[in-house]
């Protein structure tokens, strides 16, 4: 289902540019929304993009990756093996306010007449900029400039560089620089993405200390024994009549600056802010890693921190950027080539953002922008932002495999827990534990194993990186197959086939359900992958392969059984309609009303009992669709376009996961309109808010689809079994596409034109691979290929 027949052409409301996302105006109505499109982050801490006065907002959120505060999950009713920990990622202390007084005029954004207002994103500096003009009643005209940065390069520090100049006077002003405590945002109102909202305090106050301009303090959390340290410093640069002091009182912290301001004669005052987190180092010690942060921070200075910023995203841009242009169709309201290339740029930064700093932990599902879902990671990060990493930056998609394997021991528990053996990742987790209180959408998602364990194979194959394979990654593959082998059975009213029953596949909106498509087709993946990857060891490395005996105490009889489970696994079919099943009674349910469903009506989990929904055939977002991509070669052509054209239609969409697949698979089907509906959608899932829930932090599962789209769906890129092919498409109205790719340490570059493709190879050995069905050899004498789109030879 296409989304325009239920949503309005969602609002779009920044101006082009290549490198910018830029705010001209204060938009109340967009506050939430806004905040996550200009939150920064770095991978270990997030900041909202809310505003220096600290008011409004809809949500302050400042995030550390993986700081969490548990809670014990209270089920009316019990049962057994059930999830009994929650997890809920921290909003702590909000360190960037900064409050403006001029002749004790408070300057507060929505009220205040703004003769000018400039907000903008800069992609390539990494910076959030603000320019704001203000008239005061009394006439005086403050000119108030900040810049913010949350930096790339040292973690644990961010900044705000506030400056103030009276135009037309003289004034008094007053700037309060404040630490505030978290304040309690809206609760989850019945809407599962959103967090839990904790009633009590939540940090539990161990270290004050505050000298001149410097305030650190350093808690500890009740229950999950996390412990933060936090702190602000000021660099003050003004020639204006100055004076500071540092005012502590119970949950109320602040330095209050005092300036004679002169005409044009600005106040400058550098805000650095830090953070330090553990699970074991006291608050005390944490504190002074914040003084040493801030005093380097502060001898380094502004400007040095600006140009790493930059240089930083310079190295990054160089292998991400994917750069696209369009003819102009501006009066038939079609974007221009600088919003498309802002809003490509958007989604790329993001992944930067959500993932630089990711050792020891994965990337939540809003990435850092918001405090949605509870900061838990999903599948979100194998299936949906694991390719892009991959391709570009192979350390990121180790650390985030790494992360995993760290969990592989709790996997083991949970296993245990739920009556299986092997290992069982978790559904949602910050901490290996499962987190999910809803088994039907959560726990029952089994599946989560054989995505991690796809991403692992992708990255291997992509990245030749054997030595993780046969150390860290072939105990994941064990233990996960020997938990599909132990939850599936050889059925006999199936004639001896493997069957797993009791399972929830992507789509939430089947839950429980007997022979999942998707879940039986990733599971005899990864039931493969074990055994392949355990019998080349056992052949080409006999210390690993002892290595893993003794850490798994594995008996070569499972792998014969692995084999013989995945060999014989059932994939439902119908034969009438020549179509895989999503699961074994699919087709069985009523089919929903898609089109006589109120459009407000949607998201359907938002205003109908889960049973409603399960007893019918409606899908929330793609799960045999998603197959026909990850596994596409185990389909034929003809099959996917039935399957596509089946299930598409019965697709609401009410995940952000859903439309970048559903425009990759249109692709290759050769349904080019709903390639560019659905992947525009893809592109612009948060800055056009096309789920409408925004303001809860960005999609980073859309927001990988849409790398993936441009690359697996315009350019056709398919990397099956580790061997690369492209089967390009210009999309309608580009002009010229391009992008990089890191395959085995080398470079290459793929650009599209209306003409013909242009393959180069810019770093590293020579890499072959296919055009349409055409083999490529770039070598360093030939290190360029031009192909054309139809007979597929180079020309
Ligand atoms: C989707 C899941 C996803 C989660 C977090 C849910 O709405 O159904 O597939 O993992 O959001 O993004």
């Amino acid at each position: 289902m296409l989304y325009r027949e239920r949503l309005n052409p969602p609002p779009y409301i920044y101006p082009g540019d290549e490198w910018k996302i830029i705010e001209t105006r204060f938009y109340p109505e967009f506050l939430g929304q806004m905040e996550t499109i200009f939150a920064l982050s770095n991978g270990y801490l997030g900041m909202r993009g809310t505003c220096e006065e600290g008011t409004p907002f809809v949500n302050h959120g400042t995030m550390i990756n993986g700081f969490y505060e548990s809670w014990p999950i209270i089920y009316a009713e019990q049962a057994f093996g059930f999830a009994k920990t929650g997890q809920t990622i921290v909003n702590l202390h909000d360190l960037k306010i900064i409050r403006l007084l001029v002749d004790d005029e408070l300057f507060n954004l929505p009220t205040a007449d703004l003769k000018h207002f400039n907000r903008t994103l800069d992609m390539k500096e990494g910076t959030l900029t603000r320019d704001v003009l203000w008239e005061m009643p009394s006439g005086k005209l403050v000119s108030i400039k900040s810049t913010r940065v949350v930096s790339f390069e040292h973690w644990h520090l961010a900044v705000i560089d506030y400056e103030v100049t009276l135009l037309n006077s003289d004034a008094s002003v007053v700037i309060l620089s404040e630490i505030s405590p978290h304040r309690t945002i809206r609760g989850t109102d019945g809407d599962p993405r959103e967090t839990k909202v904790f009633r009590e305090k939540v940090l539990i106050s161990q270290v004050k200390e505050a000298k001149e301009q410097q305030i650190i303090l350093g808690f500890s959390t009740k229950n999950s024994g996390m412990s933060i340290g936090c702190g602000i410093d000021h660099t003050v640069e003004t020639e204006n009549a100055i004076t500071s002091k540092n005012e502590t009182a119970e949950d109320e912290e602040r330095v209050v600056f005092t300036v004679e301001a002169q005409q044009n004669s600005p106040v400058r005052i550098t805000k650095w802010m830090s953070f330090h987190t553990s699970q074991d180092t006291p608050p005390e010690d944490l504190c002074k890693r914040v003084g040493r942060t801030l005093l380097r921070a502060k001898k380094n200075g502004f400007e040095k921190l600006l140009s790493s910023q930059r240089h930083f995203l310079k190295n990054y841009w160089q292998v991400s950027d994917v750069q696209m242009a369009v003819t102009e169709r501006r009066k038939q309201g079609g974007r221009t080539t600088e919003q498309w290339q802002q809003a490509i740029r958007w989604n790329l930064f993001q992944l930067c953002q959500a993932s630089i700093k990711t050792e020891g932990t994965g990337i939540p599902a809003k990435g850092l922008t918001g405090t949605g879902y509870e900061g838990h990671y999903f599948w979100d990060i194998e299936i949906y932002v694991l390719p892009f990493f991959i391709y570009t930056h192979p350390r990121i998609a180790k650390t985030l495999l790494k992360f995993r394997y760290s969990m592989l021991d709790k996997a083991r528990q949970r296993a245990r827990d739920v009556n299986q053996k092997g290992a069982l990742f978790p559904w949602r987790t910050i901490n290996g534990d499962e987190a999910s209180a809803y088994y039907a959408a959560g726990t029952a998602q089994y599946h989560i194993n054989a995505d991690i364990m796809f991403g692992l194979r992708k990255y291997v194959e992509a990245t030749g990186d054997i030595e993780f394979l046969y150390c860290e990654g072939v105990e994941m593959l064990v233990e996960t197959a020997r938990l599909w082998r132990d939850l599936g059975f050889f059925s006999e009213r199936q004639n001896g086939r493997f069957c797993i029953h009791g399972v929830t596949g992507p789509d939430e909106y089947n839950a429980v359900v007997n022979n999942n498509a998707y879940t039986n087709l990733m599971a005899r993946d990864n039931l493969w992958y074990a055994v392949a990857t355990v019998e080349e060891l056992r052949e080409k490395d006999a210390e690993s392969y002892q290595s893993l005996l003794d850490k798994t105490g594995l008996d070569y009889t499972e792998v014969e059984e692995w084999r013989r489970a995945a060999d014989n696994m059932y994939i439902p079919y119908d034969k009438e309609l020549k179509i895989h099943l999503q699961d074994d009674t699919f087709l069985e349910k009523k089919e929903w009303d898609i089109q006589g469903t109120p459009p407000e009506n949607f998201p359907l989990l938002l205003h109908y009992h889960p049973l409603v929904i399960y007893r019918h055939r409606v899908i929330k977002q793609t799960d045999l669709v998603l197959a026909l991509f990850l596994l596409g070669n185990e389909f034929s052509a003809e099959e996917k376009e039935r399957n596509f054209n089946y299930y598409d239609r019965l697709t609401t969409g009410d995940s952000s996961l859903s439309v970048g697949i559903q425009a990759i698979v249109a692709a290759e089907i050769n349904n080019d309109e709903k390639a560019q509906e659905y992947g525009r959608y893809a592109v612009l899932m948060d800055l056009a808010d096309v789920g409408g829930n925004s303001s809860q932090g960005c999609h980073i599962a859309s927001i990988g689809a849409a790398w993936m789209v441009l690359v697996y769906g315009y350019a056709g890129m398919r990397d099956y079994g580790g061997s690369l092919s492209f089967n390009p498409k210009l999309p309608d109205r580009c002009t010229r596409f391009r992008f990089r790719l890191n395959i085995k340490k080398s470079f290459m570059e793929v650009e599209l034109l209306p003409e013909h493709v242009i393959y180069r190879l810019l770093q590293g050995s020579d890499l072959s691979f296919h055009h349409n069905k055409k083999k490529v050899d770039l070598t360093a004498t030939s290190a360029q290929a031009v192909c054309a789109y139809t007979d597929a030879s180079p020309a």
